[in-house]
């Protein structure tokens, strides 16, 4: 089910989500809920809070942005963990579903090493590098109440504020369903 997803200036987007009971029985519907909001959106990321529910999952579809000679890769993320990363940070233009309208170069390590349950509950270890760990970082990034805005200087923070308002009272057009 198409969900709205919440723009910026909603108090959920700020909060930290909650760990997820991996035999929660309604935790299957709520990954189809993120898959079917984030593919209407041609989003490549989407976290649960995104959709108004503070729990710890997110989905990533990266082969939209991925270089042609990767494999493509999809997951889904439950109580993820970022237990390492590379000290080499890269620049890359992100945006976000939740704050449309605006793109920004942001700085993150370039590869990451990552824990989480994946759809069948099964603990998962992994190395993420390139586009696919960085999507994953912004996504994590949700589950902790933070935007990549976040990461901007306080000149560019002031630069955009008349943006982010704009966002906040639903003055920005957007072609999919907002909250
Ligand atoms: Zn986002």
């Amino acid at each position: 089910m198409i969900r709205p997803i919440l723009l910026y200036g909603s108090p959920i987007l700020r909060k930290e989500a909650q760990l997820v009971d991996v035999n929660d029985p309604t935790l299957p519907q709520l990954i189809q809920d993120l898959w079917d909001t984030m593919y209407n959106a041609e989003g490549v990321g989407l976290a649960a809070p995104q959709i108004g529910v503070s729990l710890q999952v997110f989905v990533v579809d990266a082969a939209p942005l991925q270089p042609p000679d990767e494999p493509p890769f999809k997951g889904i993320f439950i109580n993820p963990q970022i237990i390492g990363s590379s000290p080499t940070c890269v620049p890359h233009e992100e945006g976000c579903l939740s704050i449309p309208g605006l793109r920004e170069k942001i700085y993150r390590p370039d590869s990451i090493e990552v824990f989480y349950y994946d759809e069948n509950g099964q603990p998962v270890q992994a190395r993420f590098a390139g586009i696919v760990a960085r999507i994953i970082q912004h996504e994590y990034d949700h589950l902790l109440g933070r935007l990549f805005i976040d990461y901007l200087s306080p000149i560019k923070k002031q630069l955009i504020r008349a943006r982010l308002r704009e966002i906040q009272q639903g003055l920005i057009e957007v072609q999919y369903p907002t909250l």
